[in-house]
Order: structure tokens, then sequence, then C-alpha cells
């Protein structure tokens, strides 16, 4: 098939990308390198010896958008590209559900007028809110706490009533848990601008004494030491799933959760990081952040079952891939 991937520069869409390409597909990526760079696509063409094909235009354009359907044979298009700082979406709210939930209207209308019937979503657990653990599919989802997780509920909910009244169209929500890691050849993987907010790329930056120490945000959780759970899955794994989401497509919307399963708790984390890597990371204890919950983890039988994915990698795996993308990181 012929993909269009939306925020394909991007980090879970790089991967993608090279999944997709391994599989037998082409790639058409359309990112305005917002937060990622165009030195990727060398990258996923070094990684996966294919061609790709780029343009670097803002999805929310329906022009620019509009270009690409018109002048290439798209089968399906998966939509990575968003905004995806939960604080920032609290500080710019315009700027999180203009990007997120334009960008999503303008890409199922070019859909709808080329006849492209395949599309796959990033969603994320966050639209589960504060459910009792583990998340599936059939909850009802509950209010999240900041605009970026509006901006996806929104987004699912503008795909299903889309495919609702048209019935040849197939929709993939795919709610991810916490990516983590890099590819093997260690090449591609976590960038983030400025200071990280997410905990692997904190942790491994910490490693490498770019950051000076840890903050584990609240020990005194109800789990297992008290500090938060979350269901880490490797990038590779994440992007394999979309390839089985795309392949395994049928009419109307389906929900996957794309998860391992299995809830690991901040000092976990850090405990399996060191361990893998035989580095320390130093850490303090400080207050609970602002909109955090206590665990989130996922069912994952309905992916299993009806996608014939499921997460391999350990979290070994995942710390010391996170870490050799660090290492080569010269940014
Ligand atoms: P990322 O920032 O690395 O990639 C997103 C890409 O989209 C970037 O390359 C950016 O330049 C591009 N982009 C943003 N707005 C755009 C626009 N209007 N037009 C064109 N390109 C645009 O983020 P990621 O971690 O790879 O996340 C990919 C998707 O998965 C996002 O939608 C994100 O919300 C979702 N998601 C991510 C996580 C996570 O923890 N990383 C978890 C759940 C869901
Ligand atoms: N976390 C932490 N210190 C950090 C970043 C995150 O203790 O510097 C914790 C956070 O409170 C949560 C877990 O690590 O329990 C995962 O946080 P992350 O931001 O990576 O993902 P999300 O909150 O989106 O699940």
């Amino acid at each position: 098939m012929n993909i269009l991937v939306t925020g394909g520069t991007g980090y879970i869409g790089s991967h993608t990308c090279i999944a997709l390409l391994e599989s037998g597909h082409s790639v058409i990526i359309a990112d305005n390198l917002s937060n990622s760079k165009s030195e990727s696509i060398k990258k996923i063409i070094d990684i996966s010896k294919k061609e790709v094909t780029f343009f670097e235009i803002d999805v929310t354009d329906e022009e620019a958008v509009d270009h690409i359907f018109r002048n290439h044979e798209i089968d399906g298009v998966i939509h990575f590209a968003g905004l995806k700082a939960v604080g920032e979406s609290v500080e710019k709210p315009l700027e999180y559900y203009y990007n997120n939930v334009v960008s999503t209207m303008v890409l199922t209308k070019a859909c709808q007028t080329y006849g492209v019937n395949r599309f796959v979503f990033s969603s994320s657990a966050t639209v589960y809110g504060d459910n009792t653990v583990p998340f599936v599919e059939t909850m009802s989802l509950l209010p999240t706490t900041n605009p970026y997780g509006e901006t996806k509920a929104m987004s699912e909910r503008i795909l299903t009533d889309f495919a609702n009244v048209n019935p040849s169209f197939s929709v993939s929500l795919l709610r991810y848990f916490n990516p983590v890691g890099a590819h093997e050849s260690g090449l591609i993987g976590e960038s983030p601008n400025g200071i990280p907010n997410n905990l692997m790329p904190y942790v491994t930056q910490v490693a490498k004494g770019k950051l000076h120490n840890l903050r584990v945000f609240g020990n005194d959780y109800p789990t297992i030491d008290g500090t938060g759970i979350r269901d880490y899955i490797h990038v590779l794994d994440l992007a394999e799933g979309h390839v089985a989401a795309l392949e395994n497509q049928t009419e109307g919307v389906h929900v996957y959760n794309l998860g391992t399963g299995k809830g690991t708790s901040v000092l976990e984390l850090v405990k399996a990081f060191e361990e893998a890597n035989d580095i320390e990371v130093p850490f303090e204890i400080v207050d609970r952040r602002p909109g955090d919950i206590a665990s989130c983890y996922a069912e994952t039988s309905k992916a299993k079952r009806e996608l014939g994915w499921s997460a391999k990698r350990d979290i070994v795996t995942m710390c010391r891939d996170a870490w050799r993308f660090e290492k080569n990181n010269m940014e």
C-alpha cells in the first residue's frame, strides 16, 4: 500500500515508516518539522534501504494536503502529526485544539474527496482519564485534565462520526500507552526539545550527565512502592502495531490499546535502567506532578485477538535501546 504518514519525521512516526517500508509498503511523509528534523528522512532511508517521498507542509493547510492527495495514489493515512506536550497544552489551548483537531478534519475531508478509505489515528491512553486499571477499550472515556487529552478524544469522535455515515471508511483508533526506547541501530530515537517532560528521556539525560538528577514525582500513590505505574511499550513494538492495524483493517471504527499490559513503577524503571546499562541514575523524591494519575496500564487482548499483534520487547530492551540512542545523540 501507498501510505501517507503525517508526522513521519517525529519519534513514533519515523519508527513506523521503517516498519512500513520493511513490510513492503511505500511511504509519503508530510511533516512541518515543528518538532523534528529533516535528517530523519535520511536516517529512515539509511535504515530501511528504501526511498520515501517527503513534503514539508502543515497538515492543517487544506490546500497543501489536497495537493498531495491530488498528485499521489494514496491507499491509507496514518495520522501522527500533532502537538503532544501536556503542560504546554494548558498554557496554549488554542494552539493545541487548532493543530490537533483541525489536522484531523482536514485529512478526513481529503480522504472523503479522494475516496481514501483507510485511516489510522494516534490516540492516547490519556482518553481513559482516571478509570480503573487495566484500561479496556469498552470503557467510557473520562474527561482528561488537559487540552491535549481533549484533542485526542475530539479527534476520535470526529473520525467515529464520519465513519458512521461512510460505511466503506475504516478507521483504527490506536490508544498508545507510554512509548519508550529507540531503533536498535541507535540512529533514531526520542530527542525532545529542551528539558524532557517524560520519564525515559529524563532518565537517559541524567545518566549522560546532561541533567543533574531525576525528580520522582510523588511516592505516596497507592502503588507497589508509592510511585506512579505506567505501561511502557517499546517504540518498535508500537510501530509494528500500526502495520498490523493497517493490514488487518476492516470497515467501521476499531479501537485498540497498544501497550504491553504490564505496569512498571517509576522506581522499578530506574532500577531496570541502572541494571540494564550498568550506570547510576541519581534521583530525589519530590511532590506529585499535578494532573498525574496513580496507575495506567492496558488490557491488551483485543489487539492480540483481532490484529494478531502483541508487544514483544521487555523493559530491559527498552532501557538498553533508549540508552544506546542517547549516547549517540549529539543534540
Ligand atoms: P513527535 O513530536 O516526535 O512527532 C510529531 C510530529 O508531527 C513532529 O515531527 C512534528 O513536527 C509534526 N507535526 C506537528 N504538528 C504538525 C502539523 N500541523 N503539520 C505537520 N506536521 C506536524 O511526537 P511522537 O511522540 O512521535 O507522537 C506522535 C503522535 O502520537 C502524536 O499525535 C502524539 O500526540 C501521539 N502520542 C504520543 C505519545 C508519546 O508518549 N510519545 C503517547 C500517546 C500518543
Ligand atoms: N515522572 C517522574 N519524573 C519525571 C517525569 C515523569 O517521576 O521527570 C513520572 C510521572 O509522574 C509518571 C511516570 O513518570 O508517574 C510517567 O510519566 P511520563 O510523563 O513519562 O508519562 P505520562 O505521565 O504521560 O504517563
